[in-house]
C-alpha cells in the first residue's frame, strides 16, 4: 500500500512535515482553509506536492494513513469531526517528526517560560559542545529540523496543542514549567482539560526517563502526584530539600538527583525575576541529567540573553527605564513582571482579553504601580478590575500615545512597563509587532 499523509495547515508545522514525509517516501496532500504562502508554494512545488487553499476536499483525504492537523486548527472543526469519524490517526507535527528520528528528546511545555527554558537549556547544551538543535513552537518545526540534519538532541518547545495529538511521542526529559488559566477558550473553559493535555508530555514516558515539574505551582504539584508513572519526577522551585528536588540554598542552585548532588552559582546571572530563577533552575536540571559540569551550566547561564519581548530592557531615559513585555500574553506572567519592579511602576496594559482574573495581581499593583495606562480597543475589564485600587488611570489607542503618557507620567528612577495581560490582536499583527512598536516610541521620545 501507498504511504500517503494529508497535512492541515500549510504554516511551519505544515511545511515541516511536508518536507519530512516526502523525505520518508510518503504521497503528501498538504490542504488549508485559508491562504497559502508563497513561501510554503514555493517549497510545495519543488517537492512536486500537491496542495490546495481556501478549500479542504474531503474525498482527498480518506484514503490517508496519517492526518497530520496543525496547531492552529481546533478539533471541533467539522472537517477535522468528519476525519475522525473515518478513523484516520490525527496525529501532531512532533508526533509524526518523532517517529523518524533516534535522538534523545528535550520536551519543554508549561503556560509560561517555554521559550526562554528552552532556549536556556539549548544554549547550556551547545556550550557543553552536544549534537543539538532547537525547535518545536520556536523557530522551525521539529520535523524540518529531522529532516534537514539529524541531531543527536533536541530541545523541543510543546504547546499544549501539539501534545493533544500524541500517540507514541516520549521526551527522556520532559519540563512543565507551570500551569496557568491560557488558551481556556479552545479547552472549552475547562482548566481541567488543559492541565490534563500539558500532563501528556508525560504519557508515554518509561522508567528511565524524567518529568521535571515546578513545585511552587499547586495545581501543577498536585496534578503531577496524582499521575501514573515510571518515569523519575525531579521537582524543582520547591522549599524541600531531597533526592528528584532543585532548589536554591543561599546564592545556589541546588540539584540532587538519585546519583548525585550539586550546586551552581547564580550570581550575577543577568536574567532578573524569580520566574526566571526558576527557568534557570529547569534548564540547569535539565543539563545535569545529562552531565553537563556544573561550571558550564554557571558560564552558559551567565552569558544568557533573554529573548526579545520577555522583560527586555529597551532604554534608560533621563533616568526612567523602559521594560518591553510584550510577550505577557496572560496574568500570570505580567505577575512575575510585576513582581520583578523594583521601582514605582506605569503599567501598560490591555489588549484582546481572553477571561482575564486580574485579583492576583492587586496586591502587587497596590505596592508597586503608580499609573495604569490602558492600551486596547475595550478597556473596560481593566477599568474594573483596577479602578478602586490605582490613582490614575489613562485610556490609550495607540502605542505612541500610550508611550507619551508614560513619560509624562514617570518621574525620575521609575520603570515603565509594557506587560499587557491580553492577546495584541486588535491593534498589532501580533505580540511581535506590539513589542517592536513600544520600542520604536520609546526611541523617538
Ligand atoms: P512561553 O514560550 O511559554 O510563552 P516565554 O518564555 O516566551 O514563555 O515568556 C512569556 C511571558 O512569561 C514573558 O512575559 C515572560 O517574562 C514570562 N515568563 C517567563 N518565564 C516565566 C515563568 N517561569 N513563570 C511565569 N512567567 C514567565
Amino acid at each position: 500500500m501507498s504511504k500517503k499523509i494529508v497535512i492541515l495547515g500549510a504554516g511551519e508545522s505544515g511545511c515541516g512535515t511536508a518536507i519530512l514525509a516526502k523525505k520518508q517516501g510518503f504521497q503528501v496532500f498538504v490542504s488549508d482553509q485559508g491562504s497559502i504562502s508563497q513561501f510554503a508554494k514555493n517549497i510545495f512545488e519543488t517537492l512536486k506536492i500537491e496542495w490546495e487553499e481556501e478549500t479542504h476536499t474531503l474525498s482527498k483525504m480518506q484514503d490517508a494513513q496519517y492526518i497530520m492537523k496543525s496547531p492552529g486548527i481546533q478539533a471541533q472543526v467539522p472537517l477535522v469531526q468528519s476525519l475522525q469519524a473515518s478513523n484516520i490517526p490525527i496525529i501532531s507535527e512532533i508526533e509524526f517528526a518523532s517517529k523518524y528520528t533516534k535522538a534523545t528528546l528535550i520536551g519543554i511545555t508549561g503556560s509560561n517560560g517555554k521559550t526562554t527554558t528552552a532556549m536556556m537549556t539549548y544554549k547550556i547544551l551547545v556550550d557543553a559542545g552536544f549534537d543539538v538543535a532547537l525547535a518545536g513552537n520556536i523557530g522551525n518545526s521539529f520535523a524540518k529540523k529531522v529532516a534537514e540534519n539529524e541531531r543527536q538532541f533536541y530541545v523541543l518547545e510543546i504547546s499544549s496543542f501539539q501534545l493533544d495529538n500524541i500517540v507514541d511521542f516520549a521526551p527522556h526529559i520532559g519540563v512543565i514549567t507551570n500551569i496557568t488559566p491560557d488558551h481556556l477558550d479552545r479547552y472549552g473553559d475547562d482548566f481541567k482539560a488543559y492541565l490534563k493535555s500539558k500532563l501528556r508530555i508525560n504519557e508515554n514516558q518509561i522508567q528511565r526517563d524524567f518529568l521535571l515539574f515546578n513545585g511552587e505551582d499547586p495545581q501543577l504539584s498536585k496534578a503531577v502526584q496524582n499521575i501514573n508513572t515510571k518515569a523519575t519526577l525531579h521537582e524543582f522551585g520547591t522549599l524541600n530539600k531531597n533526592i528528584n528536588t532543585t532548589c536554591i540554598e543561599k546564592d545556589s542552585i541546588l540539584i540532587e538527583t538519585q546519583k548525585n548532588k550539586t550546586m551552581i552559582n547564580t550570581m550575577e546571572f543577568p536574567l532578573k525575576g524569580r520566574h526566571n530563577l526558576l527557568n534557570a533552575m529547569a534548564a540547569s536540571t535539565v543539563a545535569h541529567l545529562l552531565d553537563v559540569s556544573k561550571e558550564t551550566i554557571r558560564e552558559s547561564l551567565l552569558n544568557f540573553k533573554g529573548a526579545p519581548h520577555r522583560l527586555e530592557p529597551v532604554l534608560k531615559i533621563q533616568n526612567i527605564r523602559y521594560i518591553n513585555d510584550s510577550k505577557a500574553t496572560n496574568v500570570n506572567a505580567v505577575y512575575f513582571a510585576l513582581e520583578s519592579m523594583n521601582a514605582p511602576t506605569v503599567w501598560i496594559v490591555g489588549g484582546v482579553d481572553k477571561g482575564n482574573d486580574y485579583e492576583m495581581l492587586y496586591p502587587l499593583v497596590r505596592e508597586k504601580v503608580k499609573a495604569i495606562i490602558c492600551l486596547g480597543v475595550d478597556n473596560h475589564r481593566i477599568i474594573n478590575a483596577f479602578q478602586s485600587i490605582t490613582d490614575l488611570m489613562v485610556e490609550t489607542q495607540s502605542m505612541k500615545e500610550a508611550v507619551l503618557i508614560a513619560k509624562k507620567i514617570a518621574e525620575k528612577k521609575d520603570n515603565v512597563l509594557l506587560s499587557p495581560a491580553c492577546a495584541s490582536f486588535d491593534l498589532f499583527q501580533n505580540y511581535e509587532d506590539r513589542g517592536d512598536q513600544f520600542k520604536q516610541a520609546v526611541r523617538e521620545l
